[in-house]
């Protein structure tokens, strides 16, 4: 027997350099939505996302686009602004640059493997870090382990 066609339906984004993929394959791989915010900067509608309310006391949220662990859920914290926050990522797991698009000046966030868009930092968060993290639901998969 064949062992090389075992498929859940779990897309295996481990296997591959996201760095490498074209445009064309972001598409195959994730949904409208999810193109639309990680790989065009993208926002989701505030109050809109799946992990708003989601308050685990254990695991961790990747990198929708390529598996890559980015927080803890022990970094997330109500701040009321409608999107995900954490006040620290994991190291070298994000890069940040200066965001100046739509009139503001922002803190961008991406996905320091793949470069993917998963929000923007602010530095009006809680201790030990004072940053707040606003990043959005569908740039994210929590893992509970
Ligand atoms: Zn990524």
């Amino acid at each position: 027997m064949s062992e090389t066609s075992e498929h859940d339906g779990t897309a295996e984004v481990d296997d591959v350099d996201p760095a490498g993929l074209t445009d064309e394959e972001w598409r195959e791989r994730l949904s409208e939505e999810e193109y639309r915010v990680l790989r065009e900067s993208g926002t989701e509608a505030k109050f809109s996302g799946e992990y708003v309310d989601h308050h685990p006391e254990d695991g961790e949220y990747r990198c929708r686009a390529c598996g890559t662990v980015l927080f803890e859920a022990e970094t997330k914290f109500e701040s009321g602004c409608g999107w995900p926050a954490f006040y620290a990522a994991e190291e070298d797991s994000v890069t940040t640059t200066i965001d100046t698009s739509h009139g503001m000046r922002r803190t961008e966030v991406r996905c320091a493997n793949c470069d993917s868009h998963l929000g923007h930092v602010f530095d009006d968060g809680p201790e030990p870090t004072g940053k707040r993290f606003c990043i959005n639901s569908v740039a994210m998969t929590f893992d509970e382990d």
